[in-house]
């Protein structure tokens, strides 16, 4: 007989077959709900999922603005505000030409349960455009975010909706934001995350979602008497994610020796040079080619030459990988070849980047697997350190709030352990994770009752 997730499932698929990204992750959540699903009928009898699968809103809007040549430009603007049962929706704004709802509602769904597991206040949500800031000038982001803020300055407030950075919008985006919305709004308050310290930023934000990747891998590794230090690295991305991914790795005496961009791959056999990176990324906002070109030592493969069904980074033999750049860049053939060749920890930096066969091959091998929605936790968590300093007008400093941050990945990594333990799936952080998150929003929904 079919079971209550199996029954939510197919009535999803039948109504958003059109949005594949946002059923996976409803699949990979609800089929590992099972344990407590079977033992707790109360959230069956409020139908829990079929309202936990349903944002509480969703925001659609036109944005448009002028480019350099004076054209007239239109985009389409959103915001999923998914679930508030434990606190003000929080979740970033993904600018990237691949936006829709599908990936929206993804993400949106999959921060409820990252922000439940973090153990602080916040609901889940998420936003974006399909405009690509990538080969704008800085003239042209600007008017795009002003546009942008147009609309969604009424929709959000410290107390309602915080949104913070995503693929597409780093420090420079969220400055644009905010002015935007300080203009609009005539207030000067904590409304949006990720900002300059020169206004309201918080010192390791920018750090944050990278070095709690690498907090949390220590954290699984050192329950099973292994460490990183010492060991070769492959990561993805060349982003915000992966460029303090590579940093933290550093500092702790492990290896990494790839990053890689949309078009492409970098092999630096003698380890990632970040202050490289940077450069490239951060500052030129470069392709990786760049980075071949500072460090000729360096191997740079163009996506073109990626062996067949396979993303290269993940044929070089490591003992940890972590994805840092986007969804489904790790799939089942991608996880097959990490595991042949020895990988003992995976780490997802990026939000669901293996896809649920790969996620399948990883916990079948008992490997220390660390899903997204856990390991990526500390972006968002140090985004709420944010709010309480702007609440508290106070300014914490850089050790003071990385403290906090690997305190929390370090929790964070106990609660899905010992909740997998709990309901029988030890060493299943799949499981620990999206039954730790789903039991306090869903507790907290019955709570406040059908409004
Ligand atoms: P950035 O925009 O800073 O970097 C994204 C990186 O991924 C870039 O190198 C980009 O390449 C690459 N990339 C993006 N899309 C694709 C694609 N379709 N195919 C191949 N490569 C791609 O984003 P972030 O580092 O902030 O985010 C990376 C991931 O981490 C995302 O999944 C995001 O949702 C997740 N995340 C981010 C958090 C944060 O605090 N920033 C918090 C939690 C999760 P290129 O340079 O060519 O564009």
């Amino acid at each position: 007989m079919a079971s209550y997730a199996d029954n939510v499932m197919s009535e999803l698929k039948a109504r958003y077959a059109y949005q594949p990204e946002f059923l996976q992750a409803v699949s990979e959540v609800l089929e590992s709900l099972s344990p407590i699903l079977n033992k707790c009928q109360k959230y069956q009898d409020y139908k829990i999922l079929e309202r936990i699968v349903e944002p509480e809103r969703t925001i659609s809007f036109r944005v448009e603005w002028v480019d350099d040549k004076g054209q007239i430009q239109v985009n389409r603007g959103y915001r999923i505000q998914f679930n508030s049962a434990i606190g003000p929706y929080k979740g970033g704004i993904r600018l990237h030409p691949s936006v829709n709802l599908s990936i929206l509602k993804f993400l949106g769904f999959e921060q409820i349960f990252k922000n439940s597991l973090t153990s602080l206040p916040i609901g889940g949500a998420k936003g974006g455009s399909d405009f690509d800031p990538k080969g704008k000038s800085d003239n042209e982001v600007m008017r795009f975010c002003q546009a942008f803020m147009n609309e969604l300055y009424r929709h959000i407030g410290p107390t309602i909706v915080v949104p913070a950075g995503d693929i597409g919008t780093g420090g420079r985006e969220i400055g644009y934001f905010y002015g935007q919305y300080k203009k609009l709004t005539t207030r000067y308050e904590g409304v949006l995350t990720g900002k300059n310290l020169l206004f309201g930023g918080s010192l390791a934000r920018t750090e944050a979602t990278g070095y709690g990747a690498v907090y949390f891998a220590q954290s699984m590794l050192e329950d099973r008497k292994q460490s990183l230090e010492g060991k070769v690295c492959a990561v993805s991305g060349a982003g915000n994610v992966a460029t303090y991914c590579c940093q933290k790795l550093q500092q702790i005496g492990a290896k990494p020796v790839t990053v890689t961009d949309s078009r492409g791959m970098i092999y630096d056999k003698d380890g990632i040079k970040v202050d490289v990176l940077k450069q490239v990324k951060e500052q030129e906002r470069a392709s990786l080619v760049r980075y071949k070109e500072l460090v000729p030592s360096a191997e740079y493969t163009a996506v073109a030459d990626y062996p067949k069904g396979l993303h290269k980074v993940w044929t070089v033999p490591c003992f940890a990988a972590f994805p840092c750049a986007t969804q489904n860049e790790l799939n089942k053939e991608d996880a097959q070849v990490l595991l042949k060749n020895g990988c003992q920890c995976v780490t997802e930096g990026a939000n669901m980047p293996s896809t649920l066969e790969a996620v399948h091959a990883f916990v079948d091998a008992k490997i220390a697997y660390g899903p997204a929605k856990a390991a990526n936790a500390g972006g968002v968590a140090t985004s709420q350190l944010e709010m309480e300093q702007n609440a508290g007008m106070q300014s914490w400093t850089f050790e003071e709030v990385d403290n906090k941050l690997h305190t929390i990945m370090q929790n964070l990594y106990r609660n899905a352990a010992s909740t997998a333990e709990e309901f029988g799936a030890a060493g299943n952080l799949v499981c620990g994770a999206n039954i730790a998150g789903f039991k306090k929003v869903a507790d907290a929904m019955i709570a406040q009752g059908v409004c």
